[in-house]
């Protein structure tokens, strides 16, 4: 009902009084003190009240951030510079009534931290996420905006997917929501850029990195990235039709940033707290993952995240295709890229199905139901515990397992279909067009390629409304890779972590449903004593008494819980975690077919290539 309110107003308010563009206006004077003076002019409004907001969401991060608690020293005041009052009706809002049709209001943003939601300001750089950072009237989305930096150095040039003009400081937007999918670094960063063909147009893809390493390593990592650009290019044909024909990556690799990754439209924020020599370059990683989402999140978008609003959390039912396909396809390309090789890959692709094979969350809720906690995961923050360990799988792994599991099915069962034919798919009918899509639309696109309702239908009714395990065994078999126990025949009371303070070892996690210590009673806040005649005071004691013992043998383990000391007997499983490993590494036969379905698969067919 409010998003109805809201397009109303924008439609009448932008044919009533063809009001001027949006202006904002930026400084950065008290940089080293991580603020910014920021103003913004609503201008040939009428003289309704003007509803000022700070955004509660960012595109791209599913959980409530209120931006407006980094907000202070608001002043408004009129075309004519008349300071003028207003009300607070809500946290988030500030309502200015008696204005001339203009409004000028100017506010100072704290901004301590650099990353894909967030801003930062310092004498280095002004790293902006632009909900975090611009305030914005409701009813004005269609309105174009203007916006002028004041750079605190010369020396600071500007990465953005914002439209450039003469000025180097000024940039445009042609409204609200491309404004805030702008993120913007301003830094003396390092600059390369390369142009690729695609659809008889030329596109610019620019690297902006803001690192303390040295020009070498920007030219190793840029090399990287075009291979991976050009394999990702290959899984979906073409590149998106880039607005303004550019693309932007805006890195920043320092110390004290934080890590992160954020798609949009047409640029991505990469951060780490690694130089790209001290990480090895894995920062590819991140950059690989978030150029997929230039087509899948982007443009082939889920339907309750478009538009975006503001003023709530955005929920979807689609987040283990959004980020879960994405995450298969990351590493993927990487690994057809050649800069990694079949075993990196194969460790990689251990995680998400030891997950999906032992979490308890799949018995609370399909793929489906994960992707609609979000907005209590994805850097949401509580003061009061959840059960999450339990009851939840995050949607990027699970939906990393199930897009596994869906290639390699569709590779084994179709002639010449594979995951990236449906990625096409999807890409022509909704990517391309941008018509945003239902789950229903991804079945129907998995109908149509196979061409087989019945298959489509049963995929989605067994993994993504419902919360069976795909066999990864036999699918895996298909390429000559085998998914076995990683360290069988030992011990394992089950997943636990420890925190050390002094001689006690506290459990600082939620154990887990039907593992031994959750069937023993313990659960997070306890202190482990010892464990038979074993006392427990360090990581290492845990292992060694652990060690000691068989699958299926018991022990006395003795702890103190809420106070109260106890006993209990604990039971010991088998480790069960599982690795995936080529045939060759574990002296089996491989078969042509198997070599020629890997090859297929991986861009390469033997181990040794590795
Ligand atoms: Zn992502």
């Amino acid at each position: 009902m409010k998003k109805l309110i809201a397009l109303i107003l924008s439609t009448s308010s932008a044919v009533a009084y063809a009001a001027e563009p949006v202006q904002y206006d930026v400084s950065f004077n008290n940089a080293v003190h991580h603020e910014a003076r920021i103003s913004v002019t609503y201008s040939d409004i009428g003289d309704a009240p003007l509803q000022l907001r700070m955004s509660r969401s960012s595109p791209g991060r599913y959980a409530i951030h209120e931006f407006a608690k980094n907000v202070y020293q608001v002043w408004v005041v009129d075309g004519a510079g008349n300071p003028l009052t207003f009300t607070r009706p809500s946290p988030y809002q500030w309502d200015v009534a008696g204005h001339d049709g203009t409004v000028t209001a100017t506010y100072t943003l704290y901004a301590d931290r650099a990353g894909g939601t967030y801003s930062g300001i310092d004498l280095t750089h002004a790293h902006l996420n632009m909900p975090a950072t611009f305030m914005w009237a409701r009813g004005f989305d269609d309105l174009p905006i203007n916006v002028s930096f004041s750079p605190v150095s010369e020396a600071w040039k500007v990465a953005t997917q914002l439209v450039p003009t003469e000025d180097a400081y000024v940039f445009t937007a042609p409204n609200l929501q491309y404004f805030m999918d702008s993120p913007t670094e301003l830094s003396n960063f390092s600059e390369r850029s390369w142009d690729i063909e695609s659809n008889d147009k030329t596109y610019t893809l620019r690297l902006a990195v803001h690192h303390d390493g040295i020009e070498e390593d920007v030219d190793v990592y840029l090399e990287k990235a075009k291979k991976v650009v050009d394999q990702q290019i290959q899984i979906f044909g073409e590149l998106p039709d880039f607005d303004y024909g550019t693309y932007t990556f805006i890195a920043d690799y320092l110390p004290y940033v934080s890590g992160d990754g954020m798609e949009h439209r047409n640029s991505t924020i990469l951060a780490s707290t690694q130089s790209l020599h001290q990480a090895e370059f894995q920062q590819l990683g991140t950059l690989s993952h978030e150029f997929v989402h230039a087509w899948n999140a982007e443009r082939i978008r889920p339907h309750r995240l478009e538009p975006f609003n503001f003023e709530q959390a955005n929920m979807s039912l689609n987040l283990w295709f959004v980020e879960g396909f994405t995450s298969y396809y990351g590493p993927l390309a990487i690994r057809r890229a050649g800069e990694s090789s079949v075993k990196d890959f194969a460790e990689l692709i251990s995680n998400p199905i030891n997950t999906v094979t032992y979490a308890p969350g799949r018995s609370f809720a399909s793929s489906q139901g994960m992707s609609t906690q979000a907005p209590f995961v994805d850097a949401a923050t509580s003061i009061d515990p959840t059960n999450f360990a339990n009851t939840f799988i995050s949607y990027y792994t699970y939906g990393a397992a199930i897009g596994l599991a869906l290639d390699l099915t569709l590779r084994a069962e179709f002639a010449e279909i594979t995951l990236d034919t449906l990625m096409r798919q999807v890409w022509e009918t909704h990517g391309k067009t941008e018509v945003p899509y239902t789950t229903d639309d991804l079945r129907a696109a998995l109908v149509q390629v196979t061409g087989k309702e019945r298959f489509a239908n049963d995929f989605f009714a067994s993994y993504i409304t419902g919360q069976e395990l795909p066999d990864y065994k036999s699918l895996l078999a298909n390429a000559g890779m085998l998914l076995r126990l990683a360290n069988g025949g030992d011990a394992s009371a089950g997943p636990v972590s420890f925190e050390f303070e002094g001689k006690a070892a506290l459990i600082t996690q939620n154990t887990i449903i039907n593992s031994p210590l959750y069937a023993a009673g313990l659960d997070r806040g306890d202190q482990v004593l010892s464990i038979d005649r074993l006392n427990i005071h360090s990581a290492d004691q845990w292992d060694n008494a652990i060690g000691r013992y068989s699958p299926g043998d018991t022990a006395t383990i003795r702890f103190i819980q809420r106070g109260i000391e106890r006993t209990a007997v604990l039971t010991f499983a088998e480790d069960n975690e599982l690795e995936v490993v080529t045939y060759e590494a574990a002296d089996m036969a491989v078969s042509k077919s198997q070599l020629a379905f890997r090859k297929s698969w991986l861009g390469v067919d033997s181990a040794s290539e590795d």
